[in-house]
């Protein structure tokens, strides 16, 4: 299903078209910029990328010591995800946190291609073998209220950058929603979340034997991640490597911080 989009992702798009009229400004602050779709001076400094992180997890390491020859944490080495890779643009704090977010629940389409080109700096590696771009889901009823899945459009933005790789919009289909789940036990939580997923009958033909990049915004516990992965390998994918805006890198941000309490 296409993503719908609102008559505010609509106000936004025409201001892209307006920066002719008038000055460019800051994608965070409204402080006039040089060109459109950049951040100022002032919110770049409040952009944190992440320098040698895990590959595995996209989490900072401490030093170069604490990888193995793969650039793995010790964590991934002992309990490694379902997905080969991850790559995040930003640390999910200061300008990138705010940016996210604006996305989200502003409905600033605007902030989604620069988004999308900080995610490709960082995964260029991983996108060359990929076949397909796969968002992460949104549940319908959040859908409504948030209006568009920033997932699918930063997929869309991404599987567009290249020539060989597709996107599979609806691969992953959400078929309950998370709210509800807030109240089980973490065990419970887990298997109402395993099923709160599933794989499109329409994607799975083209799932078999592929490379598939996973898209989201912000990577926490990596607990939605995990089942989608699970889900694209159990239906044949050969390989998932995850590609996010950011990552929460803080534990006390982390802690008891699941999907679906966050979203
Ligand atoms: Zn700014
Ligand atoms: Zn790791």
């Amino acid at each position: 299903m296409a993503p719908r989009v609102a008559t505010g992702s609509l106000r936004n798009l025409t201001r892209v078209g307006l920066d002719f009229v008038f000055p460019p400004v800051c994608l965070a602050c409204d402080t006039e910029t040089s060109s459109s779709g950049l951040v100022c001076v002032s919110c770049f400094s409040r952009l944190s990328h992440l320098v040698g992180a895990c590959t595995r997890c996209a989490l900072p390491l401490p030093a170069g010591d604490y990888a193995d020859a793969t650039g793995q944490c010790m964590s991934c080495a002992s309990s490694p995800p379902p997905w080969a890779a991850a790559r995040a643009a930003f640390i999910y704090e200061g300008t990138a946190r705010k940016l996210v977010l604006q996305a989200k629940y502003a409905d600033r389409l605007d902030i989604l291609p620069f988004l999308a080109k900080a995610i490709l700096q960082e995964g260029a590696s991983l996108m060359r073998d990929a076949d397909y771009v796969v968002p992460v889901p949104l549940h319908r009823t959040r859908f409504r209220r948030r209006r568009l899945n920033q997932a699918a459009l930063l997929a869309r933005f991404i599987a567009r950058s290249s020539r060989q790789v597709r996107l599979i919009p609806d691969a992953l289909i959400r078929t309950r929603a998370t709210t509800t789940l807030a109240r089980l036990r973490p065990d419970e939580r887990r298997l109402a979340l395993e099923q709160a997923f599933t794989v499109a009958a329409s994607a799975r033909g083209r799932l078999l034997g592929s490379h598939i990049v996973l898209v989201d915004d912000v990577l926490t516990t990596g607990a939605t991640a995990s089942i989608c992965a699970t889900l694209l390998l159990q239906s044949g994918a050969r390989r998932v490597d995850l590609l996010v805006a950011a990552r929460t890198v803080k534990l006390s941000d982390m802690a008891g911080a699941d999907e679906y309490a966050e979203e």
